[in-house]
């Protein structure tokens, strides 16, 4: 604070009360992301102005010596006790992490099958067909995507779309998604998407032992996107 003096405040019981993260931030279990080379960030660092740098592959092993050489990073190892509070950091985030996962699953599971059905025909109802989901989507990337009109599948000038325009985006990225909330943000009338995908990719995921984002030579299970676009003529 201004006066110098310290306030702290539990984030779990913020969040619970709708401040706080992004909801897909809040579900993330990967809060340090081993699958990258480098893994980045401040917990460890015992309130020093330095960067945690966690070395996770021979490729980022090479990178960060060669960075040391040219100059532009001065490393030290950490202490024992860093290390730890990292590790404690990271377990107490990911436990946080599944306890959000499990309300945000039960929130929209414990509904009837009636229930469901007529929750997600309303939301999908409010579509006004702009494309944000796609366009915003990291997995969403095909020159010609299937959803534009001159495909064939979804009828041009008819708002909301039919169900069918959202049905395909979904079973397009499920298996892949990666729940980073970039369609759901994006999303004017505020469709929770990528709750929805992230359900349902969690089953796919279970069912096929698969976790999308994590493996960069292992492909999703499904596949519903062809390697090869069609060619245009
Ligand atoms: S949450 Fe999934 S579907 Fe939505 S933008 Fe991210 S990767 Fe795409
Ligand atoms: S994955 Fe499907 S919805 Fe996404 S851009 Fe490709 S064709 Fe379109
Ligand atoms: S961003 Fe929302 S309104 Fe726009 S196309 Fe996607 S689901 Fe429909």
């Amino acid at each position: 604070l201004r006066d110098g003096t310290q306030k702290a405040k539990d984030l779990d019981e913020l969040e619970r009360r709708g401040y706080g993260r992004r909801e897909n931030c809040r579900r993330c279990e990967f809060n340090i992301p081993r699958m990258a080379d480098l893994a980045c960030g401040k917990w460890g660092t015992e309130g020093k102005k330095v960067t945690f740098i966690e070395v996770c592959s021979d490729r980022g092993s090479e990178f960060l010596e060669k960075a040391i050489q040219a100059g532009y990073l001065e490393v030290e190892k950490p202490s024992k006790a860093a290390v730890e509070e990292r590790e404690r950091k990271d377990r107490e985030a990911f436990e946080q992490a599944l306890g959000w996962q499990e309300r945000d699953r039960k929130e929209l599971e414990e509904r009837s099958t009636e229930e469901k059905f007529s929750y997600w025909r309303s939301q999908f109802d409010q579509c006004i067909k702009c494309y944000g989901c796609r366009d915003a989507c990291p997995i969403c990337y095909c020159k010609d995507c299937e959803l534009e009109a001159d495909r064939g599948i979804v009828a041009a000038g008819r708002i909301p779309p039919s169900i069918v325009f959202s049905m395909i985006r979904i079973i397009h990225v499920v298996d892949s998604c990666v729940d980073c909330g970039q369609c759901q943000d994006a999303c004017p009338v505020e469709i929770p998407l990528s709750r929805l995908i992230y359900l349902l990719s969690r089953e796919i995921g279970t069912m096929f032992k698969y976790e999308p984002g994590t493996e960069v030579t292992s492909l999703p299970p499904l596949r519903s996107v062809p390697d090869k676009e069609p060619v245009q003529v």
